[in-house]
């Protein structure tokens, strides 16, 4: 396995995938790869630059152009998928320990996130050769019909948080339909993505289909945006890297799907069934410690019950525990000294404001101070109109807000520039359907929360939170365009 390198310090030095070739950085260049839970470096990753990038467009535009894969038969494409998924699920010890060492996320996060991407690339081998195009009814004396074609290369820049499950997606809907990839994973989580072109390449995926190039964003990744050889362009991640991203892709007038994060309400009302709410409204906001782009950060609690939910939550929130990966607890470190400056500065600018923290977690004493580590932080009765109300945290902090009725539930749900997930908890079948129709997002959950697994379930937001849809058969219209034939045959 490449991966498995030694140096004599003992790192890993880890090699790209360009063209079905396993290659260092055209320039030598290294960045360090760090595990959150204690600050150590543990392996290398290549430092790409616009030249390594090129390549991998090249090899990606000549497979897409030359090689056999967007001629391949759909079900020949699908059963590559499936094979991915076999070799997802016999390595998955492997890939889901390596995600967790290298971005902090508790083991069993890890475990979950390989299930769910085993589960994609499934999905995605069983969807190729099901979706088609129409016939129209035209013109007397006409036959129009359309098909459904590969853009050609799609550049896909994806985040730290989840880059498993993320990567899956991206490449199961773009593969599925005949694309060809390159693949720019974020430079604080990139192994999982290296491993996962090894294990395509072991499939038998065609080289140049599958290629992943690491480095920091705004060389590598702006890079691949910009490149006029890429057709579509998708990204998960933050709106102001998006708002760059777009621009790039502009330049060249390619489409673009864009994933841009959220500030997901939770809305209780006082007929919900509490017990069943509360353990999911924690986990919402804790699971991968916060950095998660659909974490339900708002809690909206109907005043006859505020009360009761208050003090529920800030008891569990007391006994969470954050601590490394490998010890499995509540939750892990966060991903980066930045993102954790960045938690800590918006919490500590909501306490200054004024915000009563009504609880807060612990972090395990035993654990290694180079570690990111962040307690959870629970704040209520919060003002709609404070930066922590409306701003995303991608942290382990929940704000909690209390409403009168439907209207005012609605008038705050959708309150923020954000409509990724909401989640609805009541009891009364009709309210059920007049919120789920009025809250502005993307996914709405009656009585549950989670967008995590849902494959099958078509994801992306509303608003600042972006545009396009991934998951789901949706996510292979995205990938894909509409070619109209018209025939006239008299
Ligand atoms: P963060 O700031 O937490 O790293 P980002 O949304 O900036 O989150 O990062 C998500 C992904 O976008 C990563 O793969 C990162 O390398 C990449 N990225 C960052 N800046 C740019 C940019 N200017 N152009 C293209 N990709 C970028």
């Amino acid at each position: 396995m490449d991966m498995d390198r030694p140096e004599t310090d003992g790192r890993r030095i880890v090699r790209q995938v360009i063209g079905g070739k396993s290659v260092a950085a055209s320039s030598g260049s290294e960045i360090d790869v760090v595990c959150p839970s204690d600050g150590l470096v543990f392996a290398s990753i290549p430092a790409s630059d616009a030249e390594d990038v090129d390549r991998a467009v090249r090899a990606a535009a000549a497979a897409f152009e030359t090689g056999p894969w967007p001629r391949m038969p759909a079900v020949e494409r699908g059963r590559l998928l499936t094979r991915l998924c076999h070799l997802v699920e016999k390595n998955g010890d492997e890939l889901a320990a390596l995600e967790s060492r290298d971005t902090g996320k508790p083991a069993r996060q890890g475990k979950a996130d390989v299930a769910a991407t085993l589960r994609y690339y499934e999905f995605y081998g069983g969807a190729a050769d099901k979706i088609h195009g129409d016939t129209l009814p035209f013109l007397d004396g006409y036959t129009a019909l359309t098909l459904r074609e590969p853009h050609g290369v799609v550049g896909g820049i994806i985040p730290w948080n989840y880059p498993l499950q993320i990567l899956a997606r991206v490449a199961g809907a773009a593969l599925a339909m005949g694309n060809t990839l390159v693949i720019k994973p974020a430079e604080d989580a990139s192994l999982t993505a290296v491993r996962m072109a090894e294990l395509a390449r072991e499939a038998g995926f065609p080289d140049g289909v599958f290629n992943v190039v690491t480095g920091y964003g705004g060389e590598a990744g702006a890079a691949l945006s910009a490149h006029p050889l890429v057709d579509y362009v998708t990204f998960t991640g933050s709106p102001a890297t998006g708002t760059a991203i777009q621009q790039a892709a502009a330049l060249n007038n390619r489409g673009v799907t864009m994933e841009l994060g959220g500030k997901s309400p939770q809305i209780v009302f006082a007929d919900a069934d509490l017990d069943k709410a509360l353990p999911v409204l924690v986990n919402a906001i804790i699971q991968n410690g916060g950095q998660t782009c659909s974490a339900g950060s708002r809690v909206l609690v109907e005043r006859p019950v505020y009360e009761a939910v208050a003090s529920a939550l800030a008891e569990r929130f007391a006994r969470l525990v954050a601590g490394p990966h490998d010890a499995d607890l509540d939750l892990g470190a966060l991903i980066n000294p930045r993102q954790k400056a960045r938690v800590a500065g918006m919490v500590a600018d909501a306490e200054k404001a004024g915000i009563p923290v009504l609880a807060r977690g612990a972090i395990r004493p035993d654990v290694r101070a180079g570690g990111y580590y962040f307690a959870p932080v629970l704040f209520g009765t919060v003002d709609p109109s404070a930066t922590i109300a409306r701003e995303e945290v991608f942290g382990p902090v929940l704000t909690l807000f209390s409403f009168d009725g439907e209207e005012e539930a609605v008038r705050l749900a959708n309150g923020t520039d954000y409509g990724l997930v909401a989640g609805i908890w009541t009891k009364d079948g009709a309210r059920q359907h007049r919120m789920a129709k009025r809250v502005r997002a993307g996914q709405v959950f009656v009585n549950g929360y989670g967008a995590g697994g849902g494959i099958e379930l078509p994801f992306g937001g509303f608003k600042r939170s972006g545009h396009g849809r991934e998951k789901g058969f949706e996510a292979l219209y995205d990938m894909s365009a509409t070619k109209t034939i018209v025939f006239n045959h008299g």
